[in-house]
C-alpha cells in the first residue's frame, strides 16, 4: 500500500513550484510530479485535493504517453559514490569573495558549497536517465520500464503495483 510519505520524493522542491511541494487527489488518483518524474496511483486516502495543483496532468502526462510498450531492464545504478556538494571553487568555501567585491559570493550565493550534478546513465550517445530517479523507483514493487527510443523520445513509462509513471529523458550533448 503506497502512502504519502513514499509520494513526497517525487514531489518537486523548487521554491518556484510550490504547487508539487505535496502529492495530491484528484478523482480516484493521486499524483505527484517534480515536472521530470511523474507518478500516478489509486487515491491514498491521506492526502488532500488541491485546487492549485495542475490540472488535467492524467491527460497531458498519462494519457499520451500510454502506448509505450517496450519494455527494457531497469538499469541498476547502485548508490552515489562521489561527493554530492564541493566547496566553491570561487570563494573557496567562505562565502565571501573578491571576484564578488567582497561581498556574498554569487556563484555559491554565499553558500560556500556548490552541488555536483551526476553524470546521466547513458541509455545510447544521445538519451540517458538521471541516476538519481532510476534509484527512487528502483524502489517501488513490481516495476517495468519501458522505452520506445524510435517514436517517444522524450519520455520513458513505468508501472508498479498501485500505479504507473513518466520519465522525462535527458538529451546528452
Ligand atoms: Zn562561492
Ligand atoms: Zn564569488
Amino acid at each position: 500500500m503506497i502512502t504519502a510519505t513514499d509520494l513526497q520524493p517525487f514531489c518537486s522542491r523548487d521554491p518556484k513550484r510550490e504547487t508539487l511541494h505535496m502529492p495530491w487527489s484528484e478523482g480516484d488518483k493521486t499524483y505527484a510530479t517534480d515536472g521530470r518524474i511523474a507518478v500516478m496511483v489509486d487515491r491514498v486516502p491521506d492526502v488532500m485535493e488541491n485546487p492549485e495543483a495542475p490540472k488535467g496532468l492524467a491527460v497531458n502526462i498519462f494519457g499520451p504517453f500510454n502506448n509505450i510498450t517496450k519494455s527494457i531492464e531497469v538499469p541498476d545504478v547502485g548508490e552515489r559514490t562521489e561527493p554530492e556538494s564541493v566547496h566553491c571553487p570561487e570563494c573557496r568555501g567562505s562565502g565571501v569573495c573578491k571576484l564578488c567585491d567582497n561581498g556574498s559570493c554569487h556563484h555559491c550565493k554565499g553558500e560556500g558549497v556548490v552541488m555536483i550534478e551526476e553524470k546521466p546513465w547513458q541509455i545510447n550517445g544521445e538519451f540517458g536517465f538521471n541516476r538519481r530517479y532510476l534509484r527512487l523507483i528502483q524502489k517501488l514493487p513490481n516495476l517495468r520500464l519501458f522505452l520506445d527510443l524510435e517514436n517517444e523520445v522524450n519520455m520513458a513509462r513505468f508501472t508498479f503495483d498501485g500505479g504507473e509513471g513518466r520519465l522525462a529523458l535527458i538529451y546528452i550533448e
